[in-house]
């Protein structure tokens, strides 16, 4: 038997490596399965949970396109890079705020402006020095701020930490959203089992918003990146007048702002403790769910409509740029055509 499961596996892999439609799971550690889709680009969900684009196996990244997410990811991981290093060298000047490098040994520090300051603690001095001590100058301590003066230094003068702030703000909200699923859930079952409150025959509808919540948080997170490339030189050059780029960015940003509204409300209301609800409460509770989710869902719907329409739709990169639809009822879920079970 176990030659003969051998010889499948190998059949499917074989398979795999052939077909367009078949593609293994991203997961890591990998979930064991062969994902089957029809057509050959968009984004589906494993049976394992995880959530993937069937054109890089990246992670979900709409409304971003594959080479949109290619070069965030990267450009990410060298801005880190970059911040990391400037952390270590640099010093913001007392004077002027511009971030001084650090060149050699010295303690003493003096800016392009003229200002000579303290490399330990960033506090303006004369230039009378020596190798341990700077005169008239008692050092306090190494500014704990200095991380954040740094990030804020650079966030100001960059586009990019611009929008890196937002897209990594809404990451992390993301990341806490999916604990408080995992403990609604374990909550409602729980209570299922030991409570007889109506509630809890059926929670269906917490799930739903729960799902709706995280599907719509990445969405916002990534619409980030999608504004720093389609309003940005680096993909779309020459496509919009400087005019028409600044009326459609509004119009895009007033959207976000709008989402992010309402996403933030139905985070708000998931929130609630309604295990402890009475019947009256966990009814309101549940239609307040369900009109924010209604509002959420036609955002997302409305921000996809006008990035094909209005955006993508009159470009002449529009072939480089395949934007995965929004589904009000969620991810697509994959045709598992082979486990390791
Ligand atoms: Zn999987
Ligand atoms: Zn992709
Ligand atoms: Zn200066
Ligand atoms: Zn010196
Ligand atoms: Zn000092």
């Amino acid at each position: 038997p176990e030659l003969a499961e051998k010889f499948d596996r190998f059949l499917v892999e074989s398979y795999v490596e052939d077909n367009k439609k078949i593609k293994w799971c991203p997961s890591v550690p990998h979930c064991g399965n062969a994902i089957r889709k029809e057509d050959d680009d968009g984004e589906v969900e494993c049976s394992c949970g995880l959530q993937f684009c069937f054109g890089c196996l990246g992670e979900s990244h709409s409304p971003c396109s594959c080479l949109m997410w290619n070069l965030w990811s990267k450009k990410c991981a060298e801005e880190s890079e970059t911040v990391t290093w400037m952390t270590a060298n640099t010093q913001l000047c007392p004077k002027c705020s511009k971030p001084v490098n650090r060149i050699s040994g010295c303690n003493l520090m003096t800016c392009i402006c003229g200002q000579h300051f303290c490399w330990l603690c960033g506090g303006a001095t004369g230039l009378d020095h020596t190798w341990t001590s700077i005169s008239g100058h008692s050092c306090g301590r190494y500014n704990d701020d200095k991380e954040w003066q740094l990030e804020r230094a650079k966030r100001d003068s960059n586009r990019y930490t611009h929008y890196h702030y937002q897209y990594k703000a809404h990451a992390d909200s993301l990341k806490l959203e999916d604990k408080l699923k995992k403990s609604i859930l374990k909550k409602a079952v729980l209570n299922s089992e030991t409570k007889n409150q109506a509630v809890f025959n059926d929670y269906n509808w917490v799930i739903k918003g729960m799902d709706l919540l995280s599907r719509s948080r990445r969405i916002l997170s990534n619409s980030f990146p999608f504004v720093f490339y389609m309003f940005g030189e680096e993909l779309f050059k020459d496509e919009m007048s400087d005019k028409d780029r600044e009326i459609k960015k509004n119009l895009f940003e007033n959207q976000q702002v709008q989402l992010e509204r309402d996403v933030e409300k139905l985070s708000e209301s998931l929130e609630q403790p309604f295990d402890e609800y009475d019947d009256a409460q966990v009814l309101k509770m549940k239609g307040d769910i369900h009109k924010l989710g209604i509002n959420v869902d036609n955002h997302c719907k409305k921000m996809y409509e006008w990035i094909d329409k209005e955006l993508l739709g009159p470009s002449k990169f529009r072939f480089q740029h395949f934007i995965a639809p929004y589904r009000s009822e969620g991810i697509e879920k994959a045709i598992v055509f082979s486990d390791r079970g």
